[in-house]
């Protein structure tokens, strides 16, 4: 088809350019024709000098007074003038461009596109691209902006989309029900446009093209893994019950409620892709461990993984002793196992029922006899590799249960998108007498004066404290370093304390160790990176200070608050600041509430989903057009493609879009 020849077919594209290009990834005509511009200048309404204002700016005018002196640096020139219009002049300025001195003509009108700003004490227009009045069409008022490719400049794809104008009248239609010519209209309004209105018309076409390709995606992906077989695992009401009488307390109503949809779905043929989404502190550990407990009555093997060794291991130490009343076998297995080739072939030969560990289990050598069930706690930690892994591990055809978890909801447009089928259960109540964590920004400046005291009154009552220290990325020395200084300061402060500390680079266990010894309250502060972020459960820490709290990102902190306030204790949060600096929303929002779904939806707004969802960073998630935020829109999409896939003819007919989805496959299967 036209659209996959090699970019080089195209005139005006020789060797060089098209070697540039493919650099670029821009590889065929198709690539090339949606390199879309990533703005657009408007010529149709230059601003008045009179009534210029700071920022980026248009104007029409002469330019006289050219002149250009070096500095006193060598090789460096600067290049000023005067541009007026009939309402009045300003200054502008170029540096290293003496060129500019010989370009214009005095006598001619130009456009100048630059930004408005304060310069060495005064207001001067820097640096502006200028376009003579003349060389403007009528039709060409409104210019695009490309997007550089390395040595490839905006004005350049302006040049080479231009030489290709008349073909875009080639451009094959894409999407069925949609007016014929709507994919070439909109594709040539982008790059040539000739009204705003145009521009937004056509980037809607796109951003719906862009979201049926992700959305058929999910739900091909949806219906194959329908067709799967699952392991039946019987609902064993009673045993279940007899497991719930040895708890010290009741399920929530909410656990109840997700651990009974659940075990219905252990009990069908088809396959479990089910999210338990609960905010921290809601219980899901348990709900899970009674998943994995109807697995294991079924005589068939589950398998829980949770991102960090320390979570492991407290998993393990907390569910053992449950499973254990019943006769069932469970392991440990994290980087730190000792005799691993033993535990992995009891794996392998069906003595162990429940294997809990981190993605050490997921190596190529890790077999199992009979795995029905994948649990993964705090789902949005693992990468989509990771997971797939882990679910190969069944014989073909097949695939066991998953169940994954997670403090920070799936918002629901991307619940209509790529995790379209998903089925969700919502723990949306927390274990009886718990009290919302006291949450305050404080500078730390204060330190000393607000925090101190507090602490003194925590540790009076024999509680414990968590003390976090910033992440500094890639500089996980420097962390380490900040963590012992603080921990150093803080043993000072607090005599006959018990202050220790804990950082990733320590061997696995040095960290169990130290856990433990929280745990025992043998520390009474501990001093960490964020290896505590996820899942740790010390029911008697009521106070956690967060350093430097502006360098994380509000899902981590909502994570790392949620260490304490587990207990029915009260609890509180210190976010330190440095001092003279105002707070950001993210620790404005975290100040005022503890609810994990509002919070969530903050972030959304404040990132997008590809930073939350750690799966998802390859960036394949960083939509070109369409965006997120669209529920609208994502709505009419999905029902568009649901009606497509009514007619199986449909996926022979639109081979170009069939073909378009591959990129997406990988990305949408068993989210
Ligand atoms: P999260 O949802 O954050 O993973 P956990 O599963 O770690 O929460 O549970 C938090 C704490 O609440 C644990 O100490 C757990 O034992 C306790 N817990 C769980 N369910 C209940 C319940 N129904 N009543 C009281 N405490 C509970
Ligand atoms: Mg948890």
């Amino acid at each position: 088809m036209f659209l996959d020849q090699p970019v080089s077919t195209l005139k005006g594209i020789g060797e060089k350019t098209s070697a540039l290009l493919e650099k670029a990834g821009i590889n065929t005509v198709r690539d090339f024709f949606y390199h879309l511009p990533r703005d657009y200048q408007n010529y149709a309404s230059p601003t008045q000098i009179s009534e210029i204002k700071p920022g980026p700016v248009v104007i029409k005018g002469k330019i006289d007074q050219l002149t250009t002196r070096r500095t006193r640096r060598r090789n460096f020139t600067i290049t000023e003038g005067i541009i007026r219009d009939s309402s009045g002049a300003i200054r502008v300025i170029w540096f290293n461009q003496s060129y500019r001195t010989k370009q214009f003509d005095p006598q001619k009108e130009y456009y100048f596109t630059g930004t408005y700003e304060l310069s060495y004490g005064r207001y001067q227009l820097t640096s502006p691209s200028a376009l003579l009045a003349t060389d403007l069409a009528k039709d060409q008022t409104i210019q695009p902006i490309y997007p550089a490719r390395g040595p490839l400049k905006s004005s350049d794809f302006k040049r080479l989309i231009a030489n290709s104008r008349s073909k875009f009248s080639a451009i094959p239609d894409l999407l069925p029900g949609v007016p014929p010519h709507l994919r070439q209209n909109a594709l040539y309004d982008l790059h040539f446009p000739s009204h705003p209105d145009h521009i937004k018309t056509a980037r809607t076409y796109l951003a719906y093209e862009e979201l049926f390709a992700l959305i058929l995606s999910a739900k091909l992906n949806q219906i194959a893994n329908q067709k799967l077989r699952a392991p039946k695992i019987p609902f064993q009401a009673d045993q279940i019950r007899r497991f719930l009488r040895e708890l010290p307390f009741k399920l929530t109503n909410a656990q109840r409620l997700a651990t009974w949809e659940i075990l219905q779905d252990l009990a069908r043929p088809t396959l479990m892709n089910r999210l338990l989404q609960g905010d921290v502190g809601s219980g899901k550990t348990l709900v899970s461990a009674l998943s994995a407990f109807a697995t294991a009555l079924a005589h068939k093997q589950s398998v829980l993984l949770a991102p960090t060794a320390i979570l492991a291991t407290q998993h393990y130490e907390n569910l053992r002793p449950l499973f254990e009343n019943f006769g069932l076998k469970v392991a440990l297995l994290t980087s730190a196992t000792k005799q691993k080739p033993a535990l992995k072939s009891a794996i392998k030969a069906g003595h162990i029922d429940i294997i809990i560990g981190t993605h050490a289990l997921l190596t190529d050598d890790t077999e199992f006899s009979d795995l029905a069930l994948v649990i993964i706690d705090e789902q949005h930690r693992f990468g989509v590799k990771q997971r797939q892994n882990l679910l190969l591990k069944s014989p073909p055809g097949s695939a066991p249960h998953l169940l994954t978890m997670t403090a920070t909801p799936i918002p629901r447009s991307l619940q209509l998108t790529i995790f379209g089928d998903l089925d969700i259960s919502l723990l949306n109540e927390l274990p009886k007498g718990r009290q919302a964590i006291k949450t305050k920004i404080l500078p730390e400046i204060n330190l000393k004066t607000d925090l101190y005291p507090k602490m003194q009154e925590i540790l009076a009552q024999n509680q414990q404290i968590y003390w976090v220290c910033p992440a500094i990325e890639d500089q996980s020395k420097t962390t380490t370093a900040s963590v012992k200084t603080r921990a150093e300061k803080l043993t000072k402060a607090f005599p006959g304390q018990t202050v220790a500390y804990l950082h990733g680079r320590m061997k696995p266990a040095e960290k169990d160790q130290i856990m433990a010894d929280f745990v025992q309250q043998k520390i009474h502060i501990l001093v960490s990176t964020t290896v505590i972020e996820v899942g740790i459960d010390v029911k008697n820490a009521t106070l956690m200070v967060i350093e430097n709290a502006e360098s994380f990102g509000l899902s981590a902190l909502h994570q790392l608050r949620g260490r304490v306030g587990r207990g029915s204790n009260a609890s509180f949060c210190f976010l330190l600041t440095p001092e003279d600096h105002t707070p950001s929303r993210r620790l404005k929002a975290l100040e005022k509430s503890t609810d994990g779904f509002h919070l969530a939806e903050v972030d959304l707004k404040l990132r997008g989903p590809g930073e939350i969802y750690g799966a998802l960073q390859h960036g394949a998630l960083n939509l070109k057009i369409a965006s997120f935020s669209d529920t609208k829109l994502i709505k009419q999409t999905a029902t568009a493609v649901d009606l497509f896939l009514q007619n199986p003819k449909n996926m022979l007919k639109y081979k170009e879009l069939m073909q378009s989805i591959k990129k997406y496959q990988q990305l949408t299967t068993l989210n």
